[in-house]
């Protein structure tokens, strides 16, 4: 109750204090004003909430942290039990939370109360490397709780689990990024990693093409399971992107892409 009285002021406080200078500004201006009010305080208002986001992302990429060190002393989950050399465990825990992640991203398709939510990110009529900055609150508070839970349960040492988060950003950064690769050096990662080829199929149009190659960092997966395509049938070059239904510039818009979830 106290933290939470404690929040409401840290809010409230320094919110009415905006208010209470913007009307002084408004009666009492100093200088003339070169640029209009609307569009700077709109850019303003996102770049605080952005800001709030980003704190919250940091916040979450503790709770991973967190997760793992409580594994650790309690002696929790699959590594702690086994008591493996720690290169091993590193190794391996890369390739099982890679797996919790590709399980995890099959079931934001397939489930109704998960796609509401990562239809923000599918909604991008266009790919590039801020594509993958473009996950609803939402759906980055599941997938944290998500991922700190398969931390916990296989027991990951503190440091492969931060490392794996690394990891992983740096991979959806370059799988959505609109770089074109020479199709060998493309065919030759794809051994291992998504490509931004690989990745580009998942967010087709075609309802069908979205539920192929679902991996975020290694392609085994969709080999395995048999959801993986080369290429959309429209190919590389015609193919578009995004969700069918929505063929505007909504998605460009902040507050319509938060409002999505609900719509
Ligand atoms: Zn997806």
């Amino acid at each position: 109750m106290v933290e939470a009285g404690l929040g409401l002021y840290a809010i409230a406080i320094p919110a009415g204090l905006l208010v209470l200078l913007s009307v002084a500004e408004y009666l009492w201006p100093r200088s003339a004003r070169v640029l209009g009010r609307i569009p700077r305080w709109r850019t303003h208002a996102l770049f605080f909430l952005t800001n709030v986001t980003v704190g919250r992302v940091l916040a979450l990429l503790v709770v991973v942290g967190s997760a793992a060190a409580w594994a650790h002393d309690h002696g929790f989950g699959l590594f702690n039990y086994v008591g493996w050399p720690w290169w091993l465990e590193a190794g391996l825990a890369f390739i099982l939370l890679d797996f919790a992640l590709w399980l995890q991203h099959v079931a934001m398709h397939r489930f109704g109360f998960l796609w509401v939510m990562h239809k923000v990110h599918h909604s991008d009529r266009d790919l590039d490397a801020s594509t993958a900055l473009r996950f609803h609150p939402l759906e980055l508070l599941f997938s944290t709780l998500y991922k700190s839970a398969s931390v916990v349960f296989l027991g990951v040492p503190v440091l492969a689990a931060l490392a794996f988060e690394l990891w992983l950003n740096c991979n959806a950064l370059f799988n959505h990024s609109n770089v074109r690769l020479p199709r060998s050096v493309d065919r030759l990662l794809r051994i291992f990693l998504v490509s931004p080829d690989m990745h580009l199929v998942h967010h087709s149009t075609a309802v069908g093409e979205q539920q192929r190659n679902y991996g975020f960092a290694l392609t085994w997966w969709d080999r395995l399971f048999a959801t993986y395509d080369y290429e959309s049938t429209m190919g590389r070059d015609g193919q578009t992107i995004g969700l069918a239904e929505i063929a505007d510039e909504r998605p460009a818009q902040f507050l319509w892409s938060m409002k999505q979830p609900l719509t």
